[in-house]
């Protein structure tokens, strides 16, 4: 039997806002590969309903904060570090949008959006940093995985312009750790989806399904599985050479034409 390079035996992960979502969905597929996991959620009911559910599969813990206070992303720090010496990968899920005019977005949605989508991902970096390189080795680093959105590359029509805003930020976010964090054995990437069903989007993709499935070049929306398999890959031995990259998972959304008229012949 030759190498496994999507395994993730022997490895533990933190994934933020992994009790629902984009986030259990991370969490579940990273257990199935072999890792045990940490999980936070706010509330600690629903928090605990998660972990119960995810321990079928493997180890799972709990770590109940709030990302949206640089003292609720300390706490997770130190909880981090008196429970484990080691961590091998971050994926920071944790997330949120506003959507509302462009006349009246109101400068709440900046500070909270911006907050928990950018600063918060990079907080959680510098808590567990030391943890990361306690893990990681010249030929096994350490793995940050971001959570991106296909807004942060590419214009939509939703109203939602400080989360839009904010993902292209954790995209060169993802690009600057990477460059800083290489020689320390720590891989930064980030994930990129296009719209996936969730409570996030459950209205949006509800209003407007039919056009976007008519405009997405694969004819469908994102499924779980289309996010965990580049999950999988940036943090298995199959990623291990690559960092620095924002991997769009969107169906070809993000390779919309700049025009979209009939075809022009050449001559
Ligand atoms: P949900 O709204 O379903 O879940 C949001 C997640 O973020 C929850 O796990 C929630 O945890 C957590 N969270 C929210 N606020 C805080 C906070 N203050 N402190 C800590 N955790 C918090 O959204 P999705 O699952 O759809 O989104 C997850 C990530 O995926 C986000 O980064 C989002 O931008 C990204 N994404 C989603 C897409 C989609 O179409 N759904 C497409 C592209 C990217 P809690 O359980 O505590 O509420």
């Amino acid at each position: 039997m030759g190498v496994d390079l999507f395994s993730l035996d022997g490895k533990h992960a933190l994934v933020t806002g992994g009790a629902r979502g984009v986030g259990l969905v991370c969490a579940r597929a990273m257990l199935e590969h072999g890792a045990s996991v940490t999980i936070t959620a706010r509330k600690p009911d629903l928090g605990e309903a998660a972990r119960e559910e995810l321990s079928q599969i493997g180890p799972c813990d709990l770590v109940v904060t709030d990302l949206s206070s640089p003292d609720g992303v300390d706490d997770l720090g130190a909880t981090m570090r008196e429970r484990l010496d080691v961590l091998d990968i971050v994926v920071n899920n944790a997330g949120v949008t506003w959507g509302a005019a462009l006349e009246t977005y109101p400068p709440a949605a900046w500070e909270k959006v911006l907050r928990l989508d950018v600063a918060a991902p990079f907080q959680v970096v510098q808590a567990t940093l030391p943890l990361l390189e306690a893990a990681a080795e010249r030929n096994a680093p350490a793995r940050v995985v971001n959570v991106g959105s296909i807004d942060g590359h590419a214009v939509g029509s939703f109203d939602n312009y400080a989360y839009s805003a904010a993902k292209a930020a954790i995209h060169h976010l993802t690009r600057v750790l990477a460059f800083r964090l290489g020689r320390r054995r720590v891989t930064v990437n980030c994930i990129a989806p296009g719209p996936i069903r969730t409570d996030m989007t459950a209205r949006l993709i509800e209003g407007s399904e039919a056009e976007l499935l008519d405009a997405n070049p694969l004819g469908r929306l994102c499924e779980p599985d289309d996010i965990t398999g580049a999950l999988v890959y940036l943090t298995s031995r199959a990623g291990s050479y690559v960092t620095g990259a924002v991997v769009p998972i969107d169906g070809g959304f993000a390779a919309s034409p700049w025009w979209a008229g009939p075809p022009v012949e050449q001559e």
